[in-house]
């Protein structure tokens, strides 16, 4: 398993061995706040594991605290496009 992951702004993610380790065994590792354009409060940040795309870096969203894939997450959105035509 690759110890690296990137998030959707370019940057690499190095993770430790007791962060992968924490992966495994949870499926999600937090990687610290980020803080972007628009929001009140910095976020924390999760590495987890995508079955198609390896290691993603996203943060929680709506109720559930989901982390999506930024990859799977295109997919899905160009799909939708094409239904709404
Ligand atoms: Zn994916």
């Amino acid at each position: 398993m690759p110890s690296d992951a990137v998030d959707r702004w370019g940057n690499t993610v190095s993770l430790s061995l007791l962060q992968r380790l924490r992966l495994r065994v949870l499926g999600r590792v937090p990687i610290g706040t980020r803080m972007k354009e628009g929001w009140k409060n910095p976020i924390m940040h999760y590495v987890f594991k995508c079955k198609l795309h390896g290691l993603q870096v996203d943060y929680p969203h709506g109720y559930r605290e989901e982390l999506r894939c930024p990859h799977c997450e295109k997919v899905f959105l160009a799909k939708r496009a094409k239904e709404a035509k």
